[in-house]
């Protein structure tokens, strides 16, 4: 089977001489293993902070080994009680087409009722994070007014929807004129903000937000941040979700103090990181599928087709090739 390795670090932007195709052979699967056929590949931002090797939440890729990622699998031999021949499967596994995967490393999903790629976006990590960032800690009340940055991603994408459904204001920024055209006319954002063409972010934001800001979803940081943190309200919050801005740095980055503005509006700033708040996801997933059923949350996904598109998805995500979520289908057709 085809494999792909983390051939060299990156410094600063990941290029595709990082990651090298291998093909192996597989071991025969034993008692408790499957065997499984890779469908949908996830690329996350947080796969570029694991070629690094540095110490974080989510241990290093190791050179010459497979990077890992959420994959949603076919199970095509079983030894294992759980599982049969042809079910559908979640887990963290390698970037393999095929795989042995032991019965405890992953579940099984249901993919009569949504499509099997939505396990890794709405109805996934991404979608959790959205419900569990923006309830848990930004705690939308109606009539606020939400920011939410990286909004035409994976992740901004179902907070925007989050907080309309909670009868929020809600104003996106994003990095192109069709993304955020599509904000404002596909999915309910009231308005949204091209940070590439805008050259007055603050401006815009001021203009954008006349009751200033209550709560703002940071998925990017750097700049943009800074823009919106100086327009919040008394006893605004700020779910602190992600840094993409700031993932290829390769040092460390220095720009206005934020802390006086937290300091005087009485702001809660809380970083989190979705993995840490497993207790929570009975109860967002219960929510999410719900409005995905009735059709209050719409899901957008940029799927590029076979196996070998893998690097370029993820180096896209760092360029702003995705709308919704980024998937790489090895599904033929
Ligand atoms: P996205 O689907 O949002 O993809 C990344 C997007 O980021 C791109 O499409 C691009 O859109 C934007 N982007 C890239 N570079 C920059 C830049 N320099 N400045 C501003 N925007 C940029 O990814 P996800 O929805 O999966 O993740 C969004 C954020 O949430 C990431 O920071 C990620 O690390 C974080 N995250 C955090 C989790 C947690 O547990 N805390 C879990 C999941 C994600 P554009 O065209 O608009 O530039």
């Amino acid at each position: 089977t085809r494999q792909i390795v983390l051939a060299s670090r990156p410094i600063g932007v990941p290029t595709k001489d990082n990651f090298r195709f291998e093909s192996i052979e597989l071991p025969q699967i034993k008692e408790g293993e499957v065997m499984l056929q890779g469908l949908y590949y996830s690329v996350d931002p947080y796969m570029r902070g694991r070629m690094n090797d540095a110490k974080s939440y989510a241990p290093p890729f190791q050179l010459n080994e497979p990077l890992t990622g959420g994959v949603i699998a076919r199970v095509t031999e079983t030894k294992s009680d759980s599982f049969t021949t042809g079910d559908y499967v979640l887990g963290s596994l390698p970037w393999r087409e095929n795989c042995v995967a032991n019965q405890k490393d992953i579940h099984q999903i249901d993919a009569t009722i949504a499509p099997a790629s939505y396990y890794l976006g709405v109805l996934g990590m991404t979608g959790l994070t959205a419900y569990i960032g923006l309830m848990h800690i930004g705690k939308p009340k109606s009539g606020e007014t939400v920011v939410v940055s990286g909004a035409a991603g994976a992740v901004g994408i179902v907070v925007g929807q989050i907080a309309k459904i909670q009868g929020c204001r809600v104003i996106g920024i994003a990095g192109s004129d069709k993304k955020t055209k599509m904000l404002t006319e596909e999915f309910g954002f009231d308005q949204a903000i091209n940070y590439k063409t805008t050259p007055d972010i603050e401006k815009a934001i001021i203009e954008a937000c006349p009751d200033g800001v209550d709560i703002y979803f940071d998925n990017v940081g750097g700049t943009i941040s800074d823009a919106v943190i100086s327009q919040m309200n008394l006893h605004s919050r700020i779910p602190l979700c992600g840094q993409i801005a700031l993932y290829n740095d390769t040092a460390n980055s220095s720009g206005p103090r934020v802390q006086p503005i937290l300091l005087t509006k009485s702001i809660l700033m809380q970083g989190f990181i979705v993995s840490n708040y497993q207790n929570l996801f009975p109860d967002a997933i219960q929510h999410l599928s719900q409005w995905v059923k009735e059709g209050k949350l719409k899901f957008k996904e940029t799927i590029m087709h076979g196996f070998e598109q893998l690097p370029d998805a993820l180096l896209g995500l760092f360029s702003g090739e995705n709308i919704g979520k980024m998937v790489v289908s090895a599904v033929e057709g």
